[in-house]
């Protein structure tokens, strides 16, 4: 299952949310680069020049992390990506990819939002970098301020969400990654668009609701 749809829009609650009721794992490939960055590792130090510029990180690179990890998952089990694919490049590498493993994508859920509601959701989020929970400091605050409800590790606000850079990654989305809705529309995908601009719970029913009614009989 691939989560689609621009910064801010509420890929991380909703594919935690879904990997929880569906039992399935979990792609973040904004986790993967995180993490790598506060391991320090080579890769790590590369992507976050792009990361905190709101760029790309080069396709070669993601596309090698994503199969690498996707390699080493149980394939009972299905999977939810969120933030990959983000270009037309990634998208066929990933085709690639899940066709060796035997496997293929069943859904493509676009979560849509308008930029000013994008904008003012990241000013407000706080992430936990360990389970990579998703809090809003004014709609969805954490029980305990600046700590994650699950694991109470202390929530950080990413470089990333500063407005300037935002703006520059809503840009990006809008030229690289939307096309991605076209691509695939014309593949063996089905594709849903749910609203991303209400409640948590209310995007959350809404994705289920498209899921159970492209369950296969
Ligand atoms: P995210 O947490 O998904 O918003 O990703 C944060 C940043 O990581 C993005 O702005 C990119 O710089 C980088 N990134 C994450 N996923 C990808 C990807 N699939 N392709 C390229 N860069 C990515």
């Amino acid at each position: 299952m691939i989560l689609l749809g621009p910064p801010g829009v509420g890929k991380g609650t909703q594919g935690v949310l879904l990997a929880d009721v569906h039992g399935l794992s979990r792609i973040v490939t904004g986790d993967l680069l995180r993490s790598a960055r506060a391991e320090g590792t080579e890769l790590g130090l590369e992507a976050s020049r792009y990361m905190d510029a709101g760029e790309l990180v080069p396709d070669d690179v993601m596309n090698a992390m994503v199969e690498e990890c996707l390699e080493s998952l149980p394939d009972d089990r299905g999977v939810v990506f969120d933030g990959f694919p983000r270009t037309v490049v990634q998208a066929t590498a990933l085709q690639g990819t899940l066709e060796g493993l035997g496997r293929s994508i069943e859904h493509v859920i676009v979560l849509e939002a308008d930029n000013d509601v994008l904008v003012r959701r990241i000013a407000g989020r706080r992430s936990c970098p360990e389970c990579g929970c998703v809090f809003n400091i004014y709609s969805t605050p954490p029980e305990q301020e600046g700590l994650c409800d699950r694991d109470q590790s202390p929530l950080v606000h990413r470089v990333d969400d500063e407005p300037d850079t935002v703006r520059r990654r809503l840009e990006v989305y809008h030229e690289l990654t939307e096309p991605l809705i076209a691509f695939y529309e014309a593949s063996d995908a089905s594709v849903s668009y749910v609203p991303g601009d209400k409640a948590v719970e209310d995007v959350h029913s809404a994705v289920q609701s498209v899921i159970l009614l492209m369950a296969p009989e």
